[in-house]
């Protein structure tokens, strides 16, 4: 057997093996449709090594032989270009900061604030209409909506309130004296990232505050409401906390929103520790949580290098894409930045479009990144989006479940995601074998997981 056949056999046969690593992960994430096929490529792959083998002198054989080792050597040269062409500069310098205000969870919060909701909507009469009819659904964990959930659902509520009850006890520090010593930059930022990873964080970044990182006006809370945003911070600090895919594979229905009011929590807590940790050296930090944001996290996740915010206008980290949830700590203190380029995840979602397909409320692009606050940039259309939210009582998550980005970080999804850093090639490539293995369309259900099955899988997490 010459080196064209070994070499013919050994691809077989490692292609096997990936397809059995495709199988253990849709077996993991639950994803019959993947288990059968990558089960059946497996066993196709073997059986075409081993006839292969058994007629190796076949005039035939030898033929399929030459085909199949042009072919694998082509691919293998392919998969390993690495191009991609160059994405339009962006301009930074020119960006408006949003005004919060504007931002569907402060309009809706208007309802139990008419006096708020007059001034806003003699601001923006365009947007009256359809606040009032948002207004009258029910709120998230309302009784009314689709998933609504007496006692499950109070789990979210409680979460967002421990947030929000939390936040102004938790920012409220004590004078502390100023250390003697400098502080060494370096040291503090791996001591934050030591309590970071400890407290359930999986990434962190660090950045330089923009002035487009900043809210223009707050707008979440009635007591600051309309206040021009005040923060003179030099750096930001970025954490990242990933979501559980046990749950997110059951979007749109009530899991979905006890995870992310779950990570929420979880990033808070990590944000509320590091800012201490600053204040504690004697310099001046803000916790950036939930509810409480003086910062808009994707900007500022982005210029530390994790990831690209996408086509559904989140943050997509570059391991758990979209399936995460950020807090920040501003520091009137320089620090070291990170970097990371990760322009490759937008040249996938110029060609995915999995999340526009299935948004049910049809709030994301198909089209191009459009110009909106001087820069180019892919945003949902929130008041769909939200109007959906409140017609099913969760916060759908739909899109993230459907992001390819989105799938946990095994063995598996890791090489792919080295394989699509390439080229466009591979970007396509992946993209079929997604669509073939998880589905274009995702099957949507219509009512929440049994209970007991989704306490069983928490426990088997632990
Ligand atoms: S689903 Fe596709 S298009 Fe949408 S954000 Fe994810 S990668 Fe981008
Ligand atoms: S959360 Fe749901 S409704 Fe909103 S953009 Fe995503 S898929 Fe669409």
């Amino acid at each position: 057997m010459g080196v064209m056949f070994g070499f013919v056999i050994l691809f077989l046969l490692i292609s096997a093996v990936f397809m059995l690593m495709m199988a253990h992960a849709a077996w993991r994430e639950q994803v019959p449709r993947g288990l059968l096929l990558s089960l059946s490529g497996g066993a196709l792959l073997i059986a075409v090594s081993v006839l292969l083998v058994l007629f190796h002198t076949d005039p035939v054989t030898i033929l399929v032989t030459d085909v199949l080792f042009w072919l694998f050597l082509t691919f293998i040269a392919v998969s390993l270009l690495p191009w991609f062409p160059a994405l339009p500069e962006s301009n930074n310098g020119k960006i408006e900061q949003f005004d919060e205000r504007n931002h569907m969870f402060a309009r809706g919060n208007l309802k139990f604030y008419p006096e708020l909701g007059n001034r806003y909507h003699q601001l923006h009469p365009e947007k009256k209409t359809v606040d009032e009819e948002i207004w009258k659904l029910p709120e998230l964990g309302e009784p009314g909506s689709k998933f609504y959930d007496r006692y499950v659902g109070s789990i979210a509520d409680s979460a967002f309130d421990l947030l929000d009850r939390s936040y102004t006890p938790l920012s409220q520090r004590p004078q502390v004296p100023i250390p003697v010593e400098p502080v060494e930059p370096d040291k503090l930022v791996e001591a934050v990232r030591i309590a970071a990873f400890q407290y359930g964080a999986v990434d962190v970044g660090v950045t330089a505050l923009q002035q487009h990182h900043l809210y223009s006006v707050a707008g979440r809370q009635a007591e600051n409401w309309g206040k021009k945003v005040e923060n003179h911070h030099r750096a930001a600090i970025v954490f990242v906390v990933p979501m559980s895919n046990g749950f997110i594979r059951h979007a749109p229905t009530l899991p979905a929103i006890l995870e992310s009011s779950h990570c929420y929590v979880e990033s808070a807590k990590i944000a509320h520790i590091a800012a201490e940790m600053f204040h504690r050296q004697g310099i001046s930090a803000t916790a950036h949580v939930d509810g409480h944001y003086q910062v808009i996290c994707a900007p500022i996740a982005e210029a530390a290098g994790l990831g690209h915010v996408g086509r559904m206008g989140i943050f997509m980290h570059k391991v758990y894409g979209p399936s995460v949830r950020l807090s920040v700590v501003t520091v009137d203190f320089d620090l070291p930045e990170s970097t990371g380029n990760h322009d490759y995840m937008e040249h996938f979602c110029k060609i995915c479009k999995k999340c526009a397909d299935n948004c049910p409320s049809r709030a994301i692009s198909h089209g191009d990144k459009p110009v909106s606050r001087g820069f180019a940039h892919w945003s949902v259309n929130q008041e769909n989006c939200y109007t959906f939210w409140r017609k099913i009582g969760t916060d759908c998550a739909i899109c993230i479940r459907s992001c390819p980005f989105s799938k946990p970080d095994s063995p598996i999804h890791r090489i792919v995601r080295a394989y699509i850093r390439r080229n466009p090639v591979n970007q396509h490539l992946a993209l079929i074998g997604d669509d073939l293995f998880y589905g274009r369309k995702l099957k949507i259900s219509t009512r929440n997981v049994k209970w007991k099955k989704l306490l069983a899988s928490i426990k088997r997490k632990h």
